[in-house]
């Protein structure tokens, strides 16, 4: 049977790891990649890239500013009421959250299918090895060596694996790493919508009890629906008829959307919030959902598997330069010193704003209605609004070359 050699093995078929290998590349670092026979899946989803991500696609040439490519979200409107007509135009809403960087870009919507395949395209150009494994992976984790193996037998050997295999990773439960469960008991329903009216480049949230309901920017007239739904309601909502399920979605939102119209297939995503006790052990580092999957309500998940690489690259960087093996144990004790504010800092606001404002997936209420109705326009008034928009930006609670703005 076959055994390759490598410094570095980055296992997953998802964003976090193409842009790992990307970053890899970037930092001339030597790695191999082990890929699940590929999916023939398309990631219908957008996400929303923050001012850091935003820096870091851009040194990674992954960047475009095109309006195919990115949608600049100019303000956010988050409130509990439903949205009138004036929705669109006025700044201050009543009840309402509004952020925004004062005409600034805080962040863009990007379709994850143009993420993925401008990564892949780059990573296909590597003359870095690509294996693609057979059945199930199976682990030796060794002082200094790990080693991996899969059904046929083939075998890999290497000093450190980047697990970027999803939330439900395989490689971290074949290493015995427990990740905590964070039960959102909802789903997420994802459609595009053509509003027929310009958004102006600002997106919207409106909390209901059952769940957040979103629209962020795309082109000028149109938006990303994401629907969080308590698991019961969400599979009757994802089985209506177009038109049915169209008439939820404006009735969720208010008046304001009434000219909305559905112009794609629904997908409906089972969210499963959850945190890896330790980003790692000897030999093994956890990226991206491995780590710790948020929910969507914030639109962080995927800005801090960034994080996660840029921190990740700058740690293997230094080990190169003092000669250390990529499985020395300082590389994992940095690479959760520097990331564990910022994971747990988002985890912690999106759990916290989920269980406040959805009680209903909780099952627990936790104010009365009343005060929950002054909420969001209270906190639109104190500094922690400032704080929120802070830490929604990036880099603030985390700092790595790839984020800053020269690399
Ligand atoms: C509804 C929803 C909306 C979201 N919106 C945002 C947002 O606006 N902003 C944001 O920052 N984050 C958002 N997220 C979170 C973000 O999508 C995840 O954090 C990110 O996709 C994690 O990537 P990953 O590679 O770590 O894991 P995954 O994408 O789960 O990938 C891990 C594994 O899944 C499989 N896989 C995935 N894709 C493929 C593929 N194309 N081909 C083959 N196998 C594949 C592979 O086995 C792979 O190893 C959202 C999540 C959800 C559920």
């Amino acid at each position: 049977m076959m055994t390759f050699k490598t410094p570095i093995m980055v296992i997953g078929g998802g964003l976090t790891a193409e842009i790992m290998c990307v970053s890899l590349a970037y930092f001339g670092l030597e790695y191999s990649r082990l890929k699940p026979p590929s999916l023939a899946y398309k990631d219908a989803r957008t996400t929303t890239i923050n001012l850091a991500s935003q820096k870091m696609l851009s040194h990674l040439n992954l960047w475009s500013y095109s309006a195919e490519n990115s949608t600049k979200i100019s303000d956010i409107l988050v409130s509990q009421k439903s949205f009138g007509r004036d929705c669109y135009e006025s700044r201050s809403y009543p009840y309402a959250l509004n952020f925004s960087l004062n005409g600034q870009p805080m962040a863009w919507t990007v379709e994850n299918t143009y993420l993925l395949e401008s990564a892949q395209q780059k990573n296909e150009k590597s003359i870095l090895p690509v294996y693609t494994y057979d059945g199930e992976l199976h682990f030796n984790f060794g002082a200094e060596q790990v080693t991996i193996t899969d059904d046929k037998g083939t075998t890999w050997q290497t000093e450190l694996v980047i697990a970027c295999d999803g939330a439900n990773s395989p490689t971290r439960s074949a290493s015995g790493l427990k990740s905590k469960s964070l039960a959102a008991n909802q789903k997420a329903i994802i459609a595009r919508v053509d509003l027929n009216q310009f958004h102006h480049n600002r997106a919207f949230q409106r909390f209901l009890p059952d769940g957040p309901i979103a629209l962020m920017p795309i082109k000028q007239q149109e938006a990303a629906l994401v629907w969080s739904i308590t698991n019961k309601h969400a599979d009757k909502l994802f089985e209506l008829s177009d038109e049915a399920f169209q008439q939820q979605v404006i009735n969720a939102l208010g008046s304001g959307f009434d000219s909305l119209a559905i112009n794609s297939k629904r997908a409906i995503w089972p969210l499963t919030p959850s945190i890896s006790r330790s980003m790692g052990k000897t030999g093994l580092l956890l990226a991206g959902d491995s780590s710790h999957a948020i929910h969507p309500l914030a639109g962080m998940g995927f800005n801090l598997a960034l994080g996660d690489i840029a921190v990740i690259c700058d740690c293997l960087e230094i080990a190169k330069k003092r000669g250390l093996k990529f499985s020395h144990p300082s590389i994992l004790l940095e690479y959760q010193a520097r990331r564990r504010i910022e994971i747990e800092a988002i985890l912690g606001v999106t759990q916290g704003l989920n269980r406040l404002f959805s009680y209903k997936s909780f099952h627990l209420k936790i104010i009365p209605s009343s005060l929950i109705n002054f909420g969001l326009g209270v906190m639109d008034m104190l500094p922690i609004k400032k704080q929120l928009l802070n830490i929604a930006t990036g880099g603030v609670l985390t700092s790595a070359s790839l984020l800053s703005d020269e690399s």
